[in-house]
């Protein structure tokens, strides 16, 4: 077993942001303003376009560089904190239009919320942050991951369902959602996705249905399970305006080396590991950095590129303040929470060869699988939870999880 812990990880403090109830985009706007043209921000949580994703978080990275380019002398020395995504496309983007460099990165690797192992003991490379492809927004990062040699499998969406009664998932779920969705935009503010199932009728219609054996509100409660493993929010604090309509449909699953994509983009740029920065001060003539090593560092401008959980816990003290519209940005966006089991087994325990399993109306801990079985021929599953439920499994023991894991994994045993 292999298990993602990105909950209390010191530098994610969760899976990625959200919108939640009351709020709107415009504050990913306020973040991704420069400060007195010294201090930048990058990460999926400054993209208005795809937040939450690599790709969001890419060309958060590439605006980032063009903001500092705006504005920069040449030769100028730019300091990018933080080695995902986001950070190695503004360095990549930096270094080509000739700026000085430096990356600076609190972990032993690069990649941040992209981390994948490599282990001969694994037949299938194993990803433990992002680790799926939307079709639409997602064809570029797979034509950049497929000239990198990174390998990527089509999952199919295809959903089994299993309870007592098993069968395949009906739309039950989505429906509601959609219904509850569409009352909450005509209405005059903002619900949560909770609040408009259950003002707008939505909940009670799928309460009333029964699908091969399987109750409506099971096949609702595993859709909001399902929604959670996207947004990493729960349905009492997901807007419904701004947070329902766009849940990416994944359709494609990377096994091994989506890292690749971040050590292509830092090649021949210096990077500093195990560097965590303490502490940003700015001014009209430059940055300095507060290193954990207790060391500083002077340099022209700053890219800030560190996960916006990081941000709210003042992991970073700025100085002076940022603005207040950074500041409300910073406390006003959500964070979500997703964590991510991989299983390894001899041979297939199950018969199925569908690629999607879903638990309905049990109260397992994890309750959505992938089957990477059907897809790669190798007998891994990959368990993944999001919102509550990943809170509830990131306090678990290993030998707890496993516990959990296999006892949600007995009704596919019969299939
Ligand atoms: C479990 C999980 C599943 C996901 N699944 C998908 C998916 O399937 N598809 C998808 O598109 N997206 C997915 N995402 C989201 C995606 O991983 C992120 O949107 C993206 O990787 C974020 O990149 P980033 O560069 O903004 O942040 P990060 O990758 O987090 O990079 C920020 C970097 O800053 C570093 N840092 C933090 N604090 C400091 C400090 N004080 N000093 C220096 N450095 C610091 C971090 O170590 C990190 O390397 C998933 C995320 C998770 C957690």
């Amino acid at each position: 077993m292999l298990r993602s812990a990105w909950t209390t990880d010191p530098f994610a403090r969760g899976s990625h942001s959200f919108i939640p109830t009351g709020s709107t985009p415009a504050g990913r706007e306020d973040l991704a303003t420069p400060v007195l043209g010294r201090l930048f921000f990058a990460g999926e949580a400054t993209s208005t376009d795809l937040p939450g994703t690599v790709l969001g978080a890419q060309a958060s990275g590439s605006r980032a560089a063009s903001q500092v380019a705006s504005v920069a002398q040449p030769g100028e020395r730019i300091a990018v904190i933080g080695a995902g995504v986001a950070g190695a496309e503004a360095a990549r983007n930096l270094t080509l239009a000739g700026y000085n460099v430096v990356v600076i990165e609190a972990r032993n690797r690069v990649g941040g919320r992209i981390d994948s192992r490599k282990s001969s003991s694994w037949p299938v490379g194993v990803e433990l942050g992002a680790w799926r492809l939307a079709r639409q927004p997602d064809a570029v990062l797979l034509s950049q991951l497929t000239s990198l040699g990174v390998q990527t499998n089509p999952l199919s969406p295809s959903l089994l369902a299993s309870t007592s009664a098993s069968g395949t998932a009906d739309p039950i779920g989505s429906k509601a959602v959609a219904d509850a969705a569409a009352w909450a935009a005509a209405q005059p503010t903002d619900s949560s996705l909770e609040r408009a199932l259950d003002k707008s009728g939505a909940a009670r219609a799928a309460d009333g249905t029964d699908v091969n054996g399987l109750a409506g509100s099971g096949l609702l409660d595993h859709q909001l399970q399902w929604i959670a493993t996207a947004t990493g929010a729960d349905p009492s604090a997901l807007s419904s305006w701004y947070a329902v309509n766009d849940i990416a449909a994944y359709d494609r699953v990377v096994t091994g080396g989506f890292d690749r994509l971040v050590t292509d983009a830092l090649t021949g740029v210096t990077t500093s590991l195990s560097t965590a920065v303490a502490g940003v001060s700015y001014g009209d003539s430059g940055v300095s950095l507060k290193l954990g090593t207790g060391e500083s560092l002077a340099v022209d401008r700053a890219v800030v590129t560190v996960p916006l959980g990081v941000l709210k816990r003042g992991s970073i003290t700025f100085g002076p303040l940022l603005p207040l519209a950074h500041r409300s940005a910073i406390a006003e966006i959500g964070v979500g929470t997703v964590e991510t089991v991989w299983l390894r087994f001899n041979k297939p325990f199950w018969s199925t060869d569908a690629a999607a399993w879903g638990l309905v109306g049990t109260d397992n801990d994890i309750t959505n699988w992938v089957n990477l079985e059907a897809i790669t021929g190798e007998p891994v599953l990959v368990g993944i939870v999001g919102g509550r439920a990943a809170r509830d499994i990131v306090g678990l023991s290993d030998d707890e999880l496993l516990t959990a894991a296999m006892r949600s994994l007995e009704p596919f045993a019969e299939l």
